[in-house]
């Protein structure tokens, strides 16, 4: 039986998070932007624990951590990543890259267990320099001009500066070795409350959501608030807000059941009291994992903003900033981490979409690839408070390691 596999020593995964959230402590949780202080600390933590699973430990060119093995057989590779949001959770990345050691503590020196398992921490995946950085590289997808064009968000320190700083400049970026992995399978907390109001254990992650991403302007006429009459301004705010408005009216009678939308900034100009806006702009965002389901909601949005322009007073202008990639997790890892569930979390799992973007969408195009969710509690994430039950913790590495196992052993 399957319940003499798996070994996870909860006590270690648990010592080995508190170590990481030991390393630029906020609060309870942890300040890490990419290339800080703590962030390389965490690197080198890593790099330090991978000997133990027999892995050898290299941090590439642009922050990536890789631990690769000369174990015969087949590789899986597994991961997440150790840098955080500004002022945020512990768990957030550093679950998935502990998991992925511990898979590889149990499995690599087992002379019973198929294959080894392979662990990553890709860098800034938080997105403080550009989007997936350290996963794009890695999968082929990063030019050097995307490196130069980085910078930090907070600081408009370039990428070239940093990776200047913490001395990664002029080291070679890893790049995936066609065939070498059967594929990658990571481990997060959910970031949201489907598992703990479900009271489950375990997601089984069916997709990653595509974000398709607008920028939506309206023009009307800048005018005098005091002087110009209500029946001839052309005041291009009232416009937006009616098209904000008609889109949650109207989206509901097209979208799938989990299709989500936000309007996540507006801003006025001049955007002055006294002064009608004779120019507005609104950042749209839509996510599916279903791209059949954007195209009718894209057309609606379009449609919506000719009636909003037909109406005289203001031009509308949609474009499309961001197409979305919506990434299907692949259905043996979904099997094999259901399988894993039957045995350590007493069945408790869910299959779900994952609305937040991970490394996993990445690694996605160019290999099989898988998820797993452990509750979050109150589904807070990206906050310091971030946590979730040593219980579920220990579970979800229970669940990781066997569904790695399962997966090289097939
Ligand atoms: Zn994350």
């Amino acid at each position: 039986m399957a319940d003499e596999q798996s070994h996870v020593d909860g006590d270690r995964v648990l010592a080995d998070l508190r170590a990481l959230r030991s390393i630029g402590a906020y609060k309870t949780g942890v300040h890490k932007p990419t290339f800080s202080e703590p962030h390389m600390r965490s690197l080198e933590w890593l790099a330090q624990r991978l000997p133990e699973a027999g892995l050898t430990a290299e941090i590439d060119g642009i922050g990536n951590v890789l631990g690769t093995s000369t174990k015969s057989g087949p590789k899986l590779l597994a991961g997440s990543h150790l840098e955080s949001q500004n002022h945020a959770g512990w768990l957030d990345g550093p679950l998935g890259v502990v998991y992925a050691l511990e898979a590889a503590r149990v499995i690599n020196p087992d002379p019973n267990a198929n294959g080894a398992v392979e662990v990553a921490a890709w860098c800034d995946e938080e997105g403080h320099f550009g989007s997936f950085l350290g996963s794009r590289s890695y999968v082929g997808a990063l030019t050097e001009a995307d490196i130069d064009a980085a910078r930090d968000r907070n600081s408009d320190r370039t990428m070239r500066q940093a990776l200047s700083e913490v001395g990664l400049a002029g080291r070679p970026r890893a790049a995936a070795e066609p065939g070498r992995h059967i594929g990658y399978l990571e481990a997060h907390i959910e970031q949201g409350q489907r598992l703990e109001s479900d009271g489950l254990s375990i997601g089984v992650v069916t997709s990653i959501v595509g974000i398709w991403q607008y920028r939506i302007t309206f023009r009307g006429e800048q005018n005098h608030a005091g002087t110009t009459r209500m029946d001839v301004r052309k005041d291009a705010g009232v416009a937006l807000a009616r098209l904000c408005v008609a889109i949650d009216d109207r989206f509901p009678t097209l979208c799938g059941p989990r299709t989500v939308w936000t309007t996540g900034r507006i801003t006025l100009d001049p955007g002055a009291p006294s002064i009608i806006p004779g120019r507005a702009e609104m950042l749209f965002q839509i996510r599916d994992d279903d791209p059949e389901v954007i195209g009718p909601l894209e057309d609606l949005l379009r449609s919506m903003a000719a009636e909003v322009a037909g109406q005289g007073r203001c031009d509308v202008a949609v474009e499309r900033l961001r197409t979305g990639a919506p990434a299907m997790m692949d259905a043996r890892f979904q099997h094999a981490i259901e399988d894993a569930s039957l045995l350590f979390a007493g069945g408790r799992s869910l299959r779900m979409p994952s609305g937040a973007g991970h490394d996993a969408q990445i690694l996605a195009t160019i290999m099989p690839a898988g998820m797993l969710f452990v509750p979050s509690i109150g589904g807070i994430s990206h906050h310091w408070s971030e946590n979730t039950g040593d219980a579920d913790i220990v579970t979800g590495a229970e669940v990781f390691v066997e569904a790695c196992r399962r997966l090289l052993a097939t």
